[in-house]
């Protein structure tokens, strides 16, 4: 029974030692959508811009043209 215990504990850190080797794909961050390079579409000619370049009006996106 303790042999058991044993080559759990050592799986678990087998596992432990792999998992932190593997390098997971790490997700964009959702903070990047607030830094103003979000594409918006304008809500009159459908043009996509940046939210930073978008004018809000009425809670909706416009483009420079458009405001
Ligand atoms: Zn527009």
């Amino acid at each position: 029974m303790l042999k058991l215990i044993l080559l759990i504990v050592i799986l678990y850190y087998v596992y432990k030692a792999l998992g932190g080797s593997f390098s997971l794909p790490k997700k964009e961050p959702k903070e990047s959508a607030d830094d103003g390079n979000e594409l918006v579409e304008c809500s009159k000619c459908g043009v996509y811009i940046t939210k930073k370049e978008a004018k809000i009006k009425f809670g909706k996106y416009y483009c420079d043209e458009c405001v």
